[in-house]
């Protein structure tokens, strides 16, 4: 068995769609898993028109109807004679939308509950046009939204998951239901059943925590380049397709801003050890990259540069850090007290200074507390101002 996923970029509109049903009519195995984003853009949208919601402009509701006219034009498209059903589907969905949106519209409040809720409606969208389109088309299926299975905690827009309930669920609703399944990626939901979401890319992630509970052969993730190349293609013209990659070197590069794979979707394929595939939806005869334990290409060891845009680096410098134990713990210490995420360290050998990135919405008060933390060293001008 296969886990397939197609991102936004695979599904942005009907011709890729087609596209998308032409890779799937051509898998042997008709028992597939394919999970799926919302269609390009989506989220985004969503996120804006919830914010365009709770500052109460009223533009939000013209942009709804536009959304769900791309919707339905969409659904006709596909399905032409045989739109109707589908499209009463999608708009019941765009009326509960429009519900919320007024609430937060009337009650000037957006949580990230409500936000999470809000973003979820992109992947329904997506998964429930193309499953009845593919059922117009004889390809018989279930539409699954991924948050009956997949449970995390509370952390809105960025859970994490609970692999004991989540696999189970996982393996015992495979258990029961044997046809092809269109897979909302994205979304789960917390034990009290509050819709969640894996953070911003997390359709890769949602393939790989059912690649691994059902411990399929492989997972493919479908995307809009031929796999990852030594850089970002949108950036540097002369990047090249790596073939093979292993899943540590997969993480780094993404982590590090590689897009192209979400990184926490590494992990559970890592510790499966199943292969997971990049493939490019618009050159499917392309291999792709592979991501593995091992390779045996040792003939060059840096595999490719990524970058992050925005983030803000901190610099503790002076003299009298060199060799004095403890002044590490405690400029660490004290960030993590406040919950400050590092994103990266270095200490240069000298032990002069220490330099470390933060998020940018976070550098000023990681500023201030170091300030605080070291007042006297700064007073005696053991450490710069
Ligand atoms: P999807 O909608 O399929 O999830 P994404 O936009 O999330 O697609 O990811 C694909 C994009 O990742 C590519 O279009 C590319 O611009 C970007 N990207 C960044 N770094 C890399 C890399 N090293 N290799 C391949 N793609 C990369
Ligand atoms: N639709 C979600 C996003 O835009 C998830 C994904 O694309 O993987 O972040
Ligand atoms: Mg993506």
């Amino acid at each position: 068995m296969k886990v397939l996923k197609f991102g936004g970029s695979s599904i942005g509109n009907t011709k890729r769609i087609e596209n998308v049903i032409e890779i799937l009519s051509g898998i042997k195995d008709k028992n597939f898993i394919v999970v799926f984003s919302a269609l390009q853009g989506v989220t985004d949208k969503l996120i804006s028109l919830g914010h365009l919601a709770l500052q109460q402009n009223k533009k939000y509701k013209t942009i709804l109807v536009k959304l769900e006219k791309m919707h339905l034009n969409i659904i006709t498209e596909l399905n032409k004679k045989k739109s109707l059903k589908i499209q009463k589907k999608i708009s019941n969905l765009f009326l509960e939308l429009t519900e919320i949106l007024h609430g937060v519209y009337l009650l000037k409040e957006l949580t990230d509950r409500t936000l999470d809720h809000i973003m979820s409606f992109g992947e329904k969208f997506s998964c429930l046009i193309i499953s009845e389109t593919l059922k117009n088309r004889n390809i018989d299926n279930d539409y699954l939204e991924a948050n009956k299975l997949i449970i995390t905690d509370s952390k809105f827009t960025n859970a994490n998951i609970n692999f004991n309930i989540t696999n189970k669920k996982i393996i015992e609703y495979f258990r029961t239901h044997k046809k092809s399944q269109i897979v909302t990626g994205f979304i789960a939901e917390n034990k009290k059943g509050e819709i969640t979401t894996l953070g911003r890319g997390g359709s890769d992630f949602t393939a790989s925590i059912l690649g691994a509970a059902l411990n399929v052969e492989e997972i493919q993730i479908w995307t809009d380049v031929n796999g990852i190349l030594t850089a970002d293609p949108k950036k540097v013209n002369q990047a090249y397709t790596l073939p093979k990659i292993t899943y540590e070197e997969a993480m780094e590069l993404s982590h590090f801003g590689a897009k192209v794979i979400h990184p926490p979707t590494l992990l559970p394929a890592l510790k499966k050890k199943i292969k997971i595939i990049i493939k490019n939806s618009f050159d499917p005869k392309k291999l792709g990259t592979e991501i593995i334990s091992r390779t045996n290409d040792n003939s060059c060891q840096i595999k490719g540069i990524s970058s992050i845009d925005n983030i803000s680096i901190i610099n503790v410098q002076g003299g009298g850090m060199v060799g004095v134990t403890g002044i590490a713990s405690r400029l660490f210490g004290v960030l993590a007290d406040k919950n400050i995420n590092i994103i990266l360290i270095t200490q240069a050998s000298s032990e002069h200074s220490i330099c470390f990135a933060v998020l940018p919405k976070q550098a000023n008060n990681a500023k201030q507390l170091i300030e605080k933390e070291f007042r006297l060293e700064i007073i005696d001008e053991k450490i710069n101002n």
